[in-house]
């Protein structure tokens, strides 16, 4: 019963005994339990405890048996993975447990399919520079993205020494993200990094645009450097920087961070998070008279009540519209298929692993 204690090697990389339970049957078939730190093209760093030493390691494992032709199913930086170590010449990546969450954005460009940022978080960070004006159509997109992800949203108001007037900002964002924390933070000064801590325990994952101060957010929080940042700033006033991986860092004090790359596209990939990002809106649709209101000129509709009373704001309304729209042609790939298709892949896993088939046999 030791593997299942609270006291194994990965409980502060988020290992507890929901997971275990679900890993008996592999842990059966001879698989040790990993968490995926980043993936690279077919291999992929993962963190795991020694079987004989009992210590804490990061292993380079084969993750081609576990790739998908949909990148959605594939491995990602905070899946739990089940690694064949006897595996040569390198230890593979077997079986991916089903995740708990996931940060899913369309892929960039015409695509129709998804890019699975992070995994199994349990916050998602939100950065945003107070050094340019706050975008709010970004923002609120950002959070239909992390309500999306079934993980629970922060805004994260970056470097908040650049301005004197942060405060009035929080304000002006916390009025549209309902039931978020927004909170305004300097790396520079340490302003907020200890309230941001402990919005944020277990995994969270840092999205947002680049330059918003992510790897530094990263690196205060981390409390040394484990991020690069790059100095040169465009005339835009955005940093750049070159980090494509996505990387888990474990923080000092129990909990980890996913830094992601910059977004420059943060196309939604399914449309619940956005019932979430805009629930103000979602409970005056409810007072509609009619269930299938459009709110564009039904007799009875609260949301155009709401709108020609000030209480809701055009902006507001216009932004989830355009966001609507975007979604919709997703719409028939909706987060809870995936999830269902995950399920029953798994399934088939965990039964071929219950036989008397090979650690190394997939599928
Ligand atoms: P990323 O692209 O989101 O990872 O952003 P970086 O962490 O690389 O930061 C972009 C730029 O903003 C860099 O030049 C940082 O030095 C700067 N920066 C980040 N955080 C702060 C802060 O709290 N205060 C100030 N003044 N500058 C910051
Ligand atoms: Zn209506």
């Amino acid at each position: 019963m030791n593997s299942v204690s609270a006291a194994h090697p990965l409980s502060g990389h988020g290992w507890d005994q929901s997971r275990a339970a679900e890993f008996a049957p592999l842990a059966e078939a001879g698989l040790t339990p990993a968490r995926i730190a980043r993936v690279d093209r077919g291999r992929c760093d993962v963190l795991l405890a020694d079987p004989e030493t009992g210590e804490l390691r990061t292993v380079r494992a084969d993750s081609r048996p576990v790739g998908s032709s949909d990148p959605v199913h594939g491995p990602c930086t905070g899946d739990w993975a089940a690694v064949d170590l006897a595996a040569a010449p390198l230890p593979t990546v077997s079986a991916l447990l089903p995740r708990s969450t996931a940060i899913v954005r369309k892929a960039s460009g015409g695509r129709s399919d998804g890019q699975v940022l992070a995994a199994n978080i349990d916050t998602v960070l939100i950065a945003v520079s107070l050094a340019l004006d706050p975008d709010l159509g970004r923002i609120e997109r950002f959070l239909a993205l992390a309500w999306e992800s079934g993980a629970e949203p922060v805004v994260v108001l970056t470097k908040a020494d650049l301005v004197d007037d942060a405060d009035h900002i929080r304000a002006d964002v916390e009025h549209i993200a309902p039931g978020v924390t927004v909170l305004a933070v300097s790396a520079e000064t340490g302003e907020g990094i200890d309230v941001l801590r402990a919005c944020a325990p277990g995994s969270s994952a840092l999205i947002g645009q680049s330059g918003a101060g992510k790897s530094t957010l990263t690196n205060a929080l981390a409390g040394r450097e484990v991020m690069t940042v790059q100095q040169t700033r465009d005339s835009d006033g955005k940093g750049r920087h070159t980090t494509t991986t996505r990387e888990l860092i474990a923080l000092p004090g129990g909990g980890l961070v996913i830094d992601t790359p910059g977004l420059r596209e943060v196309g939604l990939y399914g449309g619940e998070g956005l019932g979430q990002a805009f629930s103000e809106i979602e409970e005056l649709a409810e007072q509609c008279r009619f269930d299938d209101c459009g709110h564009q000129s039904e007799p009875g509709c609260a949301v155009l009540a709401a709108l020609e009373d000030g209480i809701l704001p055009y902006r507001r309304m216009e932004s989830y519209r355009k966001l609507q729209r975007e979604g919709a042609w997703i719409a028939s790939r909706t987060d809870a298929r995936l999830r269902k298709e995950q399920l029953q892949k798994w399934k088939t896993i965990t039964k071929s692993m219950r036989g008397p088939n090979s650690p190394t046999r997939h599928r």
